[in-house]
């Protein structure tokens, strides 16, 4: 297929989670075009705040859509609610060609025939009853007002055959699958239904989308053979499992895209991490998304369902904060971080921050650290500094006044004064300046300071002779 049309259709049932986030990843970075599809069948769960976060959360992971809401082209016809017209259409043409029925088992009837078939051992589905009553028998039903829903007839004795373009060749028996809904008694589509007319309709070439929906598959081609539409290729994608090898949940570490975005995570580090589970790259380097696109191949896609580990997004993290250009870093931080940091310190925080931190909270403990008086260390670190002795201090600011912004100059006046050499320079010190006995190197320590705030913290150590 030379111009692969693919497609994103979530419903908006709730917020977007990883696997998701995954599959409109896949289909973005597959498709020379691709289109976003609002799902929102179910009247009761779908709700317009879910719409507006998945809009935001896709343009937040930098994918666009070349059709759909948000789009440049007319959105209302990509809202399945905005359809019921199109799929009115396409029931009475099944309808006419005897290719669908009404139905009016009701649910507890359906309920003791499915107990039935499971207590015999057979695998449950519709016996076809309401598919053999004559038009008249319909017609007494519906005029007593009854209500119906729509079943398709599905073929007997024949077999739905597809190439899925990850699991290979598949093969169903329809007898197998029995009669299924495809408008229930409320009017409104069955999932079968919609997102397979709307996938011919709208000239999607390749659907891909998570295994749980191999099985929706034949049923779906069904219906499209029976309405001469065009047939999509199907990639059906391996589930992404939790750290305990089970379907990743809440339970065993999804998060909502949202969540990740509060977290600080870097739409970036995200694609990169998601672009890889369950599909291989030859470049392990963090890519942009049109490097992604230009290197995916859906001949990479694993057929086994592979694991999400917030320690791989956290390596994707690091890189991808080690790569940020200033400007990106600095919106990166939180605004109560931006509000402390000078403006003159700005260029070297911006620095420090780049090779030390990872999360922006990080970021805000060390710009507290830096530019609050809020210094607070433990009697133990206290005991680090005190340990160095008053003469030290005073010899480092000596040191300082010689040296100013220079580092190297600064080491080299205060070893040459104090005598003192390796940890017992660097700890008391580093100690003396961040309360910390870790952190950024102690060159982008002393130069992140303002020097008034380096004086102090160091003159706090020398005591009464300052
Ligand atoms: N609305 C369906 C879902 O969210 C779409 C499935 C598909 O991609 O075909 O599961």
């Amino acid at each position: 297929m030379n111009h692969p049309k693919t497609r994103f259709a979530p419903s908006p049932t709730g917020l977007m989670h990883l696997g998701n986030a995954r599959t409109a990843l896949f289909s973005a970075l597959f498709g020379e075009r691709f289109l976003l599809r609002i799902e929102d069948t179910d009247q009761e769960r779908s709700r317009n705040e879910f719409v507006s976060e998945l809009l935001d959360d896709l343009r937040w992971m930098g994918l666009e859509w070349d059709e759909g809401p948000g789009s440049a082209q007319p959105t209302s016809d990509y809202f399945q609610s905005q359809r019921d017209e199109v799929y009115a259409h396409y029931y009475d043409h099944l309808e006419r060609a005897e290719l669908a029925y009404p139905c009016f088992c009701t649910p507890t009837e359906l309920e003791v025939a499915r107990k039935v078939q499971l207590n015999a051992g057979q695998p449950p589905r519709y016996s076809g009853k309401c598919g053999r009553l004559s038009a008249e028998d319909v017609e007494r039903r519906l005029q007593k007002g009854l209500q119906a829903t729509l079943r398709f007839r599905v073929p007997r004795n024949s077999t739905v055959e597809f190439n899925d373009r990850v699991r290979g060749p598949q093969k169903f028996n329809t007898d197998d699958i029995g009669d299924f809904i495809i408008r229930r008694a409320d009017g409104s589509p069955a999932f079968f239904f919609c997102n397979a007319i709307d996938d011919a309709l709208m000239g999607v070439t390749h659907v891909m989308r998570g295994e749980d929906h191999l099985t929706n598959t034949p049923r779906q081609l069904l219906i499209l053979k029976a309405l001469g539409l065009h047939t999509p290729d199907y990639a059906h994608i391996s589930l992404v499992l939790g750290d305990d090898g089970a379907p990743l949940s809440k339970r065993n570490g999804s998060r909502s895209i949202n969540q990740l975005r509060e977290e600080g995570y870097i739409p970036l580090a995200l694609v990169n991490m998601l672009a890889r589970i369950g599909h291989h790259y030859e470049n392990e380097n963090l890519m942009s998304l049109d490097e992604l696109k230009r290197h995916f191949d859906i001949g990479h896609l694993g057929k086994s369902p592979s694991r999400f580990d917030i320690a791989h997004l956290n390596h994707w993290q690091e890189s991808a904060i080690r790569k940020a250009d200033d400007a990106y870093l600095w919106n990166w931080l939180r605004a109560e971080t931006r509000a402390i940091v000078p403006e003159p310190q700005r260029a070297r925080f911006i620095d420090m921050v780049r090779s030390n931190c990872v999360f922006p909270d990080q970021a805000h403990e060390w710009a507290r650290i830096l530019f609050t008086d809020e210094l607070t260390p433990s009697p133990e670190i206290e005991a680090v500094a005190r340990q160095a002795g008053e003469a030290f201090f005073l010899a480092a600011l000596d040191a300082v006044a010689e040296a100013g912004d220079n580092f190297d100059m600064f080491m080299a006046q205060l070893k040459a004064k104090s005598g003192a050499k390796g940890k017992q320079l660097f700890m008391p010190l580093r100690a003396a300046l961040s309360g910390r006995l870790d952190g950024p190197e102690l060159i982008k320590l002393y130069q992140a300071q303002e020097p008034f705030v380096l004086r102090k913290r160091l003159a706090e150590y020398a005591g009464a002779a300052t």
